[in-house]
């Protein structure tokens, strides 16, 4: 049994206040969650900030970056490093998102190499996937993803199927309000495991976690926990609100 996995993204929102306070709200709402893992994922500048505020709160929300370089250091003016993001406290992070492979051209070669030095360093990342409307309409979604997955874990060793979690999202699903339909993200679920049994082994796969992203929302997560192969859900515009973010968290006391 696995417990569901939670992740707020909080993109390119929220200043040193704003973000205290809403790890503030957090911790208090949630401090009796403990049948799902949550964690949140806050700007740079808001990380070692919030740390102090769930340390002083003794929250169980975990803290991640939303990006990182995959180098350990030197001169790659406006990045961070791996053992930056852990000297803030945090212990995840999003790579691959879907903003930084279209809007920033990220490739999953060089998210490869983000992946690697994430896993060496000992951070746990969340590798997003996800197809665009095009790939979805010329029947090309399972191509899609399969290659995404291939090319940024190749290589890649996993201890535990806790290593690593992973993030489907849909690239036209995210915030833009439309959600896949539980069917159709179940369908994809389905292959991603698959694939990860191809690569890393039928143990790994059945137990490495596997969570939904793209609008999802107070309304629409129960029906995608509820799904088989969803381990999870990853919400970008409703983890900025406390009242949302807290609902979708009690909607997934589901075992997995
Ligand atoms: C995301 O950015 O990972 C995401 C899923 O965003 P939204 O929930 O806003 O669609």
């Amino acid at each position: 049994m696995q417990k569901k996995f939670v992740g707020g993204n909080w993109k390119m929102n929220k200043t040193v206040v704003e973000a205290q306070k809403l790890a503030r709200q957090l911790a208090d709402r949630l401090s009796d969650v403990d049948f799902a893992d949550i964690a949140i994922f806050p700007p740079f500048v808001d990380l070692y900030p919030v740390n102090i505020i769930l340390r002083e709160k003794e929250s169980k929300i975990i803290l991640g970056a939303q990006n990182m370089h995959p180098e350990p250091s030197g001169a790659f003016t406006g990045e961070i490093s791996a053992d930056m993001i852990l000297s803030t406290g945090a212990k995840m992070v999003v790579l691959g998102h879907s903003e930084r492979r279209h809007i920033f051209l990220e490739t999953d070669s060089f998210i490869n190499r983000k992946v690697k030095r994430a896993l060496e360093a000992g951070l746990k990342p969340l590798l997003c996937i996800g197809e665009l409307l095009e790939e979805r309409k010329a029947g090309k979604t399972e191509d899609v993803i399969s290659q995404q997955l291939k090319g940024s874990l190749k290589d890649v060793k996993l201890n535990s199927a806790d290593d690593l979690i992973i993030a489907y999202e849909p690239v036209w699903a995210i915030g833009t309000g439309v959600t896949a339909t539980p069917e159709q993200a179940q369908e994809a679920h389905k292959f991603v495991r698959k694939v990860i049994s191809e690569m890393f082994g039928e143990d790994i796969a059945k137990n490495l976690r596997i969570v939904y992203g793209g609008s999802v929302k107070p309304t629409n997560a129960k029906e995608l926990l509820e799904k088989v192969d969803i381990d999870g859900v990853s919400v970008g515009g409703a983890s900025l609100d406390a009242d949302s973010f807290e609902s979708i968290i009690r909607d997934s006391n589901i075992a997995s």
